[in-house]
């Protein structure tokens, strides 16, 4: 052992070591290892250092515009003064303690502004509204909790032959195998079939490429929804869906009403109404829940990746005092929930989400994220003029631009020209991080991004656009 003292590592020696150390050991999740591994020229790894507000800045001193919200999660920009200081004070009582059998002030307090500021006016399955939370780690486990807790529920009622659940064609709810069963992506979970439990599926409400065309649309889908539900209502226990935007298959936007049908359908019927919010919920879409657009309260929601602001993991499933009921009972009775997570309700989580949920009002996000929607509509035109641009669509801050090979006919770019990430990559070098979904450009911002970071952001991808897609 030398006692000389080793010289300061420079940027470049301590990016090259992190770069080795991350190619030996870790394993990145929806990743070609082998692609990481070996990668094309422009295609390295980044590896980011710290963030400010909207923008990104790696080991090498690089900065990029933050344009997918470090995968949907970020809201309110990062390193935020509020959010940093509610969980340093946190840390000042105590980083974790367990929710089985004993409770903490943040998930008391955070549960009960959840259930303030959940969707209670309108169409509802159930008129009380959502006054109970159930928290976990991430949206895979807010949607298990939600599908094993609809599936008890009819169990308890004396309906145990509602077992079954409805799911849309191209649905994501996570990557756990319940989330997986009810998922929809056959890229992501064909492999796992054998391993699924069986939904029942019904269309996708596919605007763009609707079979019989866009106007058809909204009708032709919802039908067929409602005579699933209807025709089998004594089997279902639950429908889920992603509400107004199906974020992982594509950034699909559903027309409106759509929604309010399925939930319609749903009460009419006596089956139970999930919400997986993960994507969408805390302001993405212009209101702090997008199933507040269609005026429907379901029986579950389901959120995540926005509650702690982009923080920390932290997920919840909030219901109703009806399903809630159906688990109580006298101890000897076991109709206790048998589920839950080491971190769930985790303190520090729940403390950065009541700061995040106290910036909505304080920096009037929402309507700021309107403003900003409206800036970003209009930027968009000019790329949807692009010559492979087939559809740009939008709601609130979430953007999907697909790209086509052929305008006319909507012929896609194949799988192996990846021409998606393409487009990320030359937006690498134009200051601006993105994560495509196949051949579709998914813009979502942090809502705090402000005007001339928009117009930076639609510059930007425009361009790398028309160079990923033009030469
Ligand atoms: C991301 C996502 C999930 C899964 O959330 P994780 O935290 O990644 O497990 C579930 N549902 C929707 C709609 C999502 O977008």
């Amino acid at each position: 052992m030398s006692d000389i003292p080793k010289a300061p590592e420079d940027a470049e020696e301590r990016h090259q070591r992190l770069t080795a150390l991350d190619r030996a050991h870790v394993w990145h999740p929806f990743t070609q290892m082998q692609t990481w591994l070996e990668p094309l020229p422009g295609d390295e790894p980044v590896i980011i250092d710290h963030a400010q507000g909207s923008w990104l800045f790696d080991t090498r001193g690089r900065k990029y515009l933050d344009a997918v919200s470090s995968l949907w999660v970020n809201v309110h920009g990062h390193h935020r003064r509020e959010i940093d200081s509610a969980i340093k004070l946190q840390l000042e009582y105590v980083a974790h303690t367990t929710l089985l059998g004993l409770a903490s002030p943040p998930s008391i307090e955070l549960a009960a502004e959840l259930v303030r500021r959940a969707p209670r006016a309108g169409l509802s399955p159930n008129e009380g509204g959502l006054t109970k939370v159930f928290y976990s780690d991430s949206g895979s486990t807010a949607v298990e909790v939600a599908l094993k807790m609809a599936f008890q529920h009819w169990r308890q009622r004396g309906k145990p032959r509602k077992t079954r659940f409805v799911a849309l064609a191209e649905g994501y709810h996570g990557d756990t195998l319940g989330a997986v069963s009810v998922g929809g992506m056959d890229l992501f979970h064909e492999i796992f079939r054998p391993l699924l439990f069986d939904c029942l599926r019904v269309p996708t409400p596919y605007v763009y490429r609707w079979p019989t065309g866009p106007r058809h649309c909204l009708d032709a889908s919802a039908m067929a929804a409602e005579s699933v539900i209807h025709g089998r209502r004594d089997e279902i226990a639950a429908v889920i869906i992603e509400p107004l935007v199906q974020g992982a298959a594509g950034m699909i936007m559903h027309p409106p009403g759509y929604l309010k049908r399925i939930a319609r359908a749903c009460k009419e019927n006596g089956v139970l109404l999930i919400c997986d919010e993960v994507a969408t919920g805390f302001g993405r879409t212009g209101t702090l829940f997008a199933c507040e657009q269609e005026e429907v309260v379901p029986d579950f929601l389901c959120v995540a990746k926005g509650l702690s602001g982009g923080y920390l993991p932290l997920a919840a499933t909030l219901t109703t005092d009806a399903v809630y009921e159906s688990f109580l009972g006298p101890y000897e009775s076991k109709r206790t929930f048998f589920h839950g997570h080491s971190y769930t309700g985790n303190p520090l989580a729940c403390a950065a989400a009541l700061a995040s949920l106290r910036l909505f009002d304080e920096d009037q996000t929402l309507d700021h994220v309107r403003m900003m929607a409206e800036r970003l509509a209009e930027g968009l035109q000019t790329v949807a003029e692009l010559k492979h641009v087939g559809d740009v669509r939008q709601r609130g801050l979430m953007v999907g631009i697909e790209l086509v090979k052929d305008k006319k006919t909507k012929e896609e770019f194949p799988y192996d020209a990846r021409m998606g990430h393409r487009v990320s990559l030359a937006g690498r070098s134009r200051e601006l991080m993105l994560r495509p979904l196949g051949n579709v450009v998914v813009l979502m911002p942090p809502l705090a991004i402000v005007g001339a970071e928009v117009d930076f952001l639609i510059e930007s991808v425009r361009e790398s656009i028309r160079e990923a897609t033009e030469t």
